[in-house]
């Protein structure tokens, strides 16, 4: 076998207990081996028992309609909240072109290259105001950026399907042109059951996934969860369907959310918690103890449901935030969910391994014949990564190096 044209040695890797030496060969990973065993590679590099990743796994974002935030002055002072921000969105994007859509998105996209996401799901809104020209766009981003990132296209209805004609015809030809999978969002719709029917049969019949926005908000007294369950399971399409925020499960008795968390494990439908959106939309008629909207992901994982935390929004009406750093995310999640230190390591499976299994991601994680998509975190370990936002230093995709950042030095007198 010819020699290696990459070593990281001494890396922290999940499920090992000592460090390992990475090799990489073909842009795949060629072996892990015991520090010291392995041949000299072309190019050596010390991880310094840094843990590596494979990199960040983004599986809920919406880079159509990122980086907006001096678009919508309009806003200040208004109501804000859920139906304020897709207001502003839908006035603004009857102006979008590709052009201004792939700047956007592309801003977005190296912020999560240099923060080491190397997977990402973005949602597209595809309707008769925008047309396909944001579709478009993203194609074209998933091309331009694929030396450093593995973009999934999904598209959806944002304003609902069966009250916005042309729509469907619109989702079909973003399908026909290169849309990897379709997303809904009943909420919108003035009938979320066609809603949702409609989408299970559009995915049947092109043989995609599905991932949902639902339940955003906190009345526990309804839910659109369940009747995306039963599609599931009579579609038998487990682990192929996906829901976003669900943030009613934060309001409900335990004992329902139990019940139901059983259900989604069972019936193999993932949950996607975006806590910069959910702590910023959620609670706004609230004047004082506003609640935090947040579903308990961790104690649904617990309970066998995959799961994922995301970044949704960034810059806009929805969330006036962001840097995209995913690590942010499950730092900001186990915050504001109050996660036990015991359990940061799940938040950082949260952002990595569990999203790529929701995403159906073929050979993500770090073990010989998988492509070396390796990120570097300044970080010992899992906990420590979450608990610190440690700082992605240096990444790979396909055994290439994708970004760089180094560590800051402090420069005494
Ligand atoms: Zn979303």
């Amino acid at each position: 076998m010819s020699a290696a044209e990459l070593a990281l040695r001494g890396a922290r890797v999940v499920g090992h207990d000592g460090p390992v030496d990475i090799l990489v060969s073909g842009g795949r990973i060629a072996s892990l081996a015991r520090p010291g065993e392995a041949a000299e590679a072309a190019r050596e590099i010390a991880a310094g028992g840094r843990l590596v990743i494979p990199g960040f796994v983004d599986s809920h974002i919406h880079l159509d309609k990122a980086c907006l935030n001096g678009r919508c002055g309009h806003l200040q002072g208004g109501p804000g909240g859920l139906k304020a921000a897709i207001a502003a969105v839908s006035a603004l994007k009857r102006d979008f072109t590709v052009e201004d859509v792939h700047r956007r998105g592309a801003r977005v996209i190296e912020k999560a290259i240099a923060r080491g996401t190397t997977h990402m799901r973005t949602h597209v809104e595809v309707d008769p105001r925008v047309g396909l020209r944001s579709f478009e766009a993203i194609r074209a981003l998933r091309r331009d950026y694929a030396w450093a990132l593995d973009l999934s296209i999904c598209v959806f209805p944002q304003e609902g399907l069966t009250n916005d004609p042309g729509t469907a015809e619109l989702l079909e030809a973003a399908l026909a042109g290169g849309a990897d999978l379709l997303g809904g969002c009943p909420y919108t719709d003035t009938d979320p059951a066609a809603h949702v029917a409609a989408l299970f049969d559009l995915a049947r019949r092109h043989d995609v996934d599905l991932d949902f926005h639902v339940d955003f908000d906190l009345d526990p007294g309804w839910n659109h969860l369940e009747l995306i369950l039963r599609h599931t399971e009579a579609a038998g399409y487990g682990g192929r369907v996906a829901v976003g925020h669900a943030t009613k499960l934060s309001a409900m008795d335990p004992a329902v959310r139990d019940a139901l968390a059983d259900r989604m494990a069972g019936a193999g439908v993932a949950l996607t918690v975006l806590p910069a959106t959910d702590l910023y939309l959620m609670g706004r008629e609230a004047d004082r103890r506003v609640p935090r909207g947040l579903a308990p992901l961790h104690l649904l994982a617990a309970r066998g449901v995959t799961g994922s935390i995301a970044t949704n929004n960034v810059l806009n009406p929805f969330t006036p935030f962001g840097d995209g750093s995913l690590l942010r995310m499950a730092n900001l999640y186990a915050n504001a969910a109050q996660v036990d230190p015991g359990a940061f390591p799940l938040c950082l499976d949260l952002v990595t391994r569990q999203p790529a299994r929701l995403m159906r991601l073929a050979g993500y994680g770090i073990a010989p014949g998988n492509p070396a998509d390796l990120v570097v975190l300044d970080a010992a370990g899992p906990a420590e990564a979450v608990a610190e936002i440690a700082e992605p230093i240096l990444g790979f995709k396909a055994g290439r190096a994708s970004f760089e950042r180094p560590a800051a030095r402090l420069l005494p007198p």
